[in-house]
């Protein structure tokens, strides 16, 4: 069976990425300096799963270290998920997030060179998709101008990814868009564990709901869209987890880079989410309207068919699913996995 090392696999995403590999029969070997995240996470994985996980506490972008990994375990594929993601903090911090996220990739790439791993997946983003595309965004649309260094360092690492396959044939590439990933578990036992103030949407609608914060600040009412408010494509985590085993099974077998949007192709608006997390969770969120944030996009979503046509991936779980697995590990864990 397959052996998959997860880069920034301790993470939200990569967690439950990894219970699924897990579940599928792939072994998961899980790499991260913890840095926005925790080993409880991997306990907890291998609680959901019943099987167990070998986990490396490291900085991906100290190559020497990371070659042990690759020295010690006979790897078939990488998904790289290793990278800092806040909007924000990258426009405070341009530097530490090139550093990071770039020097993450090229150590990831000279590893699995010298070890002739052929095989890696990465977690890019609708954001490459930029402010010139129209929506729904597709494929094969030019990658746009971003408005914040994350942006711009996912367009660059796609771009690296991309000239490492045209150098080497035998490299076979996924570049998996993700759009706006929420829920968490149907367990409870992982869920999505920001650090401080959320900066995303529906973090912090579940703060509000377990009084860790007061309210929560609408960004912006005078959009051009049906109410007002942006739209996003939100997916379920454990879909889009399932979407990344679809990935694995495909880079194993092609060779050259494919890219594929992860999305429902379903817009719902910010007062839709806020709603129906009351509704299905019988809780208020106290709110308010306030100004735009700056560099928000009114609205983004997929164009799907893609995954559906070649991976035969398509998600399955609706708004409601993601409003309740949300609650369900929020109020279980109210500080996250600081219990
Ligand atoms: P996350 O912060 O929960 O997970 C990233 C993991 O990488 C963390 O465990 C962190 O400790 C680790 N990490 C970061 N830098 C590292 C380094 N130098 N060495 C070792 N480990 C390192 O984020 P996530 O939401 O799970 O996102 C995973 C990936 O998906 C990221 O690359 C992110 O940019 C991308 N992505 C996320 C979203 C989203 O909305 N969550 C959307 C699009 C793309
Ligand atoms: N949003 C909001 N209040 C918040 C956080 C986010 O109104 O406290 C809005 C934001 O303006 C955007 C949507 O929720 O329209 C999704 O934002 P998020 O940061 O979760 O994801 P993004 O699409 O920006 O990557």
């Amino acid at each position: 069976m397959s052996r998959i090392l997860l880069a920034g696999g301790a993470g939200y995403i990569g967690s439950h990425t990894a219970v699924e590999l897990l579940e599928a029969g792939y072994e998961v070997i899980i790499a991260d300096n913890y840095s926005n995240s925790c080993p409880e996470a991997v306990k907890r994985i291998e609680e959901i799963t019943g099987k167990s996980v070998k986990a490396y506490e490291l900085d991906i972008k100290d190559t020497e270290k990371l070659e042990n990994v690759f020295k010690e375990n006979k790897i078939d594929a990488v998904i790289h998920f290793a990278g800092l993601k806040a909007v924000g903090e990258s426009v405070a911090k341009p530097v530490l997030y090139y550093r990071n996220n770039i020097d993450t990739t090229l150590s990831l790439l000279e590893c699995m060179e010298k070890y002739g791993v052929n095989n890696i997946i990465f977690s890019s983003s609708a954001t490459v998709y930029g402010e010139e595309n129209p929506v729904p965004y597709t494929e094969e649309m030019n990658r746009g101008t971003c408005t914040n260094p994350y942006g711009w360092t996912k367009v660059m690492m796609e771009q690296i990814l991309e000239d490492a396959a045209k150098a080497n044939k035998d490299l076979s590439v996924v570049l998996l868009r993700y759009f706006n990933p929420i829920g968490a578990h149907v367990s409870g036992k992982i869920g999505e564990d920001p650090q401080g103030i959320p900066n995303n949407l529906m973090p912090y609608v579940a703060q509000v709901a377990v009084g860790r914060r007061e309210q929560l600040t609408i960004f912006g009412k005078d959009y051009d869209t049906p109410d007002g408010t942006c739209r996003r494509d939100y997916i379920h985590v454990t879909d889009l987890a399932i979407g990344h085993v679809k990935a694995i099974d495909y880079v194993l077998e092609h060779k050259g880079v494919e890219i594929f949007n992860l999305g429902t192709g379903t817009p719902y608006s910010v007062t839709e989410i806020v709603e129906t997390f009351e509704k299905v969770n019988d809780i208020k969120i106290n709110h308010v309207y306030g100004a735009r944030r700056p560099g928000d996009l009114p609205e983004s979503y997929a164009n799907a068919d893609k995954a559906l046509k070649v991976l035969g991936w398509k998600t399955e779980r609706t708004l409601a699913d993601m409003c309740r697995d949300t609650w369900n590990w929020q109020k279980n864990n109210p500080n996250g996995y600081n219990k």
